[in-house]
């Protein structure tokens, strides 16, 4: 299967499915993890360009880990909106991956570009293959199956199926480790005491007690028409 995720800024994918994917990864399907913004707000110290370069390096390290295509849509950070020229480039990267499956953004996380970034990924769905909506890329032969990632801390985000990330999670670990520069970043905006890795594996944890597993990933299904996959597409779910 050909497997997309979409995070709206570098790490969001680590934090919220990255394990997930990685069991994708290593059953043999191809991965794809588009990142809409480029985090060129991300630094409490370098200028813009800068920071959206090492960000955009960070990244790319972290796929590399899973073996996993980088799409990089290189919207600026804090300014996604929920315009024609974005949902053209959402139906452009659904075409470019061809998903089986698609994980997007809870519609009621935290952050504006999460919010936008799954109401987009969600509303590019069925256009990415109608032949007639053309945008730089030719319509593709199916409908993707989506689920909703959890949101960041939990937040008003009940689960409702569970993946067991137990035996990749050092590598879900590893790879947002390759975020180096967030941080600095989360300790200037969040608090001294904010570490983006402990927030991770206190998510994966408290998801892992619910589970009945050492470390787990929630999600949610997005249920919509045409209905186009089940619980089945979820690593685990389809014995
Ligand atoms: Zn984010």
């Amino acid at each position: 299967m050909n497997i997309l995720a979409i995070g709206a800024h570098p790490d969001d994918i680590e934090c919220l499915c990255a394990g997930t994917l990685a069991l994708y990864a290593q059953a043999g399907h191809r991965v794809v993890m588009a990142v809409a913004t480029n985090g060129n707000v991300g630094s409490p110290t370098l200028p813009s360009e800068e920071i959206a370069a090492v960000r955009r390096k960070e990244q790319q390290a972290s796929c590399d880990l899973i073996g996993a295509e980088l799409i990089w849509m290189n919207f600026d950070d804090e300014w996604l909106m929920n315009e024609r020229p974005t949902r053209e480039r959402f139906i452009d990267v659904i075409r470019q991956a061809d998903p089986d499956v698609m994980f997007i953004h809870s519609l009621n996380d935290y952050h504006p570009d999460h919010r936008i970034a799954g109401q987009v990924a969600e509303d590019a769905r069925i256009p990415a293959s109608v032949r007639l909506v053309e945008t730089s890329l030719p319509a593709i032969g199916k409908i993707p199956h989506m689920f909703y990632m959890d949101t960041v801390g939990s937040v008003d985000f009940q689960p409702e199926a569970y993946v067991d990330i137990s035996p990749v999670f050092e590598l879900k670990k590893r790879m947002l480790l390759c975020h180096e520069s967030q941080d600095s970043w989360m300790r200037a905006v969040y608090g001294e005491d904010t570490s983006i890795t402990d927030m991770m594996i206190d998510q994966a944890r408290s998801r892992g007690h619910a589970a009945g597993v050492r470390y787990a990933e929630g999600f949610r299904e997005v249920r919509t028409y045409p209905r186009t996959g089940s619980w089945a597409l979820l690593p685990g779910f389809g014995k």
